[in-house]
């Protein structure tokens, strides 16, 4: 049956009719999903279950309902569109983006859109327009309005040289958003280079391919590259609206707002 139907409708129309199918299923009106717009009855588990995880109250990782059922956004993905919607001006102004690792819901809202001169990049070449190792950015100084790099530093060594490289590339006056999972325990970050296996890097920082656990100290590393960060906390905001309320975004999780 799901081939017929792929068979007889056009593949420009297999997402929306997926969407459609998808939004009947969970209809409801408990919560709401800003990236694909639609209202639902329930949220899907997403993150990881893992002693780690939990003993250092790892924000942005752990096993939680949080997965819109039509678009499969996570609470991350929801706060930085709620974010770039309210306070950026990345969907009214000319910009120059660079999304490194781009998450696809975010990169589906960026692509086509008419302001938005945008680059994608990733160490990996596979489904991004650039090959790119961010500790050695091949753009001169000064050439994106604003950057997008989420839950990348924590899987590179010399995160400092990546972040003073982001910097480099961006505009005075730009813009980027460097989110990362981090400790609400921790002062200090966590790093430790015996740890090189995947199974240790699992068990000791709580995924297979991360190299530290950033810890209340991670704002500190990023004015030292150069930026000026702002914590954006959605629970402090008294712009939010009872709509923003139903996005069930995690409380814990602030926007690194980071600013040249
Ligand atoms: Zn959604």
């Amino acid at each position: 049956m799901k081939q017929l139907i792929k068979k007889i409708i056009p593949p420009a129309y297999h997402k929306q009719l997926k969407y459609a199918v998808l939004r009947k299923i969970y209809f409801g009106r408990k919560h709401y999903c800003n990236v694909c717009n639609s209202n639902i009855s329930k949220w899907l588990p997403l993150g990881y279950d893992l002693p780690v995880i939990r003993e250092k109250q790892i924000v942005g990782a752990g096993l939680r309902e949080a997965m819109c059922p039509v678009c499969m956004s996570s609470d991350r993905i929801r706060l930085l569109y709620h974010f770039l919607q309210n306070k950026t001006t990345i969907f009214s102004n000319p910009n120059k983006l660079l999304h490194i690792a781009p998450e696809p819901s975010l990169e589906h809202l960026f692509i086509n859109h008419k302001n938005i001169d945008y680059l994608t990049a990733d160490l990996n070449p596979d489904e991004v327009m650039m090959q790119m190792d961010i500790t050695r950015i091949s753009f001169p100084e000064n050439t994106f309005d604003a950057i997008m790099c989420n839950h990348v530093l924590e899987h590179i060594p010399d995160d400092q040289l990546a972040m003073s490289e982001l910097f480099r590339v961006l505009e005075p006056g730009g813009w980027a958003i460097l989110q990362v999972p981090f400790s609400k325990i921790l002062d200090k970050t966590f790093e430790n280079p015996e740890v090189k296996t995947p199974e240790e890097r699992e068990r000791v920082f709580g995924q297979t391919d991360h190299v530290r656990i950033y810890g209340n100290d991670y704002v500190d590393r990023l004015e030292k590259a150069g930026f000026t960060v702002n914590r954006y906390q959605w629970t402090e905001d008294p712009c939010i609206l009872d709509s923003e309320k139903k996005l069930n975004l995690n409380p814990d999780e602030p926007v690194f707002f980071c600013t040249k």
